[in-house]
């Protein structure tokens, strides 16, 4: 079997143009503009790129881009005291603090100072536990984007077996959520787990969020399976840099029914999302209706 392979650059395509066409239509009928704040501690040359990146792509959907860029050695209090004026301004109704922040600094603190509506991230404490209990929430950009296409693919997920390998707050956890609310059998499965190949071969849809260059073969995959590669690992082969996911991308292709490769899959739907996660954001703070199949 030669696997489908899901595009993940043309569906966050697709994620932008809707979340465009609801930004046009909120600023002509209610005359709101969704807006986006971005806060970046230090000066970490990975995390200016993704900065930069979000900031390009909130303008190019109509939304207004607030960027605060702070010194590495910035205090506690001044950056609390900043994100308190971001919840207090109608302006803004997404805040999005870029991770990992200086080692000074409380992230779990930081997190959850934000207004929890407006914590487009998800990772606020509040919509943990919203999530957790299938409440409406905000849903980590990651997880979301995983869910959008995989619903996509498959339009009913109930019942499917799922399995999640990597348990952290950002992706395994929040991802596992989301399958079990779309009524899939799940298992977590992480580095403890005995016999990951078989808990592997059991599933109808496997989420690799693990950080471990190639190391789900496609002996690991059951035949027709959906992959969803998470990983993105920088390795050097042939002399010559490459980008790579934690699914051996041939072997799993060749025994899957769909999958997701890397680069262009699941990267490209993380800001996708995170544009979505704005936009619904400010029609929740504004009481309007939210725009169809953005959320989860
Ligand atoms: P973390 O390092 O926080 O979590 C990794 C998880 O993998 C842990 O739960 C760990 O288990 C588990 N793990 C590690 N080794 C093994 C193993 N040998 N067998 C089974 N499980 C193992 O990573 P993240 O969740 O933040 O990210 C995972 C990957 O996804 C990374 O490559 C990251 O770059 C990528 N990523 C991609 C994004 C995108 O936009 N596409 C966004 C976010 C992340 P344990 O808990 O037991 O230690």
């Amino acid at each position: 079997m030669t696997a489908k392979i899901i595009d993940g650059k043309a569906f966050a395509a697709q994620v932008r143009e809707k979340v465009a066409a609801h930004v046009a239509r909120l600023k002509e009928v209610q005359g709101v503009t969704p807006g986006l704040a971005v806060v970046l501690v230090g000066d970490d040359p990975a995390s200016e790129v993704y900065v930069r990146n979000k900031g390009k792509q909130t303008l190019e959907v109509g939304m207004n881009s607030f960027e605060h860029k702070l010194p590495a050695e910035t205090s506690e209090a001044d950056l609390l005291a900043l994100i308190e004026r971001l919840n207090n301004d109608p302006a803004v109704h997404g805040i999005l603090v870029q991770l990992p922040l200086p080692a000074h600094l409380n992230s779990d603190l930081v997190i959850n100072s934000i207004a929890p509506g407006k914590d487009v991230d998800g990772f606020h404490i509040s919509n943990v536990g919203l999530l957790g209990t299938g409440q409406k929430s905000m849903v980590p950009c990651t997880p979301l984007g995983c869910l959008m296409m995989l619903r996509d693919h498959h339009g009913s997920l109930s019942g499917l077996n799922a399995v999640v390998v990597g348990r952290s707050n950002i992706v395994g956890k929040p991802m596992a959520q989301l399958l079990l609310g779309d009524s899939c059998t799940v298992t977590i499965a992480h580095s403890r787990t005995k016999d990951l190949a078989a808990v592997c071969k059991g599933a109808d849809i496997l989420v690799a969020a693990v950080g471990r260059p190639e190391m789900i073969p496609g002996d690991w995959v059951k035949p027709g399976a959906t992959v969803i590669d998470v990983g993105i690992n920088r390795i050097e082969r042939g002399g010559k840099k490459k980008l790579v996911g934690d699914v051996h991308f041939e072997s799993a292709a060749a025994v899957a029914g769909a999958i997701t490769p890397v680069p262009g899959g699941v990267g490209p739907m993380t800001i996708a999302c995170l544009l979505a996660n704005t936009v619904t954001a400010c029609c929740r703070a504004n009481g309007l209706r939210e725009p169809e199949g953005l959320t989860a």
